[in-house]
């Protein structure tokens, strides 16, 4: 009975493991956009530079400067 148990756990654990692993690597595979704070335009966050916590795509934070 208590193999069992420790097996059911080991099981939980691993599907655990796999969903929370797809999950954050679902999350780094999409490229999550940001909308820039000054011209509007969507660009990766990647991409994006942060300022002042707002999102500036490189054009606006180059101008900004
Ligand atoms: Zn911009």
């Amino acid at each position: 009975m208590l193999k069992i148990i420790i097996i059911l756990i080991a099981v939980f654990i691993v599907i655990y493991l796999l969903f929370f692993k797809s999950k954050s690597r679902a999350v780094d595979g999409a490229e999550l956009m940001v909308e820039c704070g000054k011209c509007g335009i969507f660009v990766s966050e990647k991409e994006a530079l942060m300022k002042e916590g707002k999102y500036f795509c490189r054009e606006c934070f180059r101008r900004k400067k």
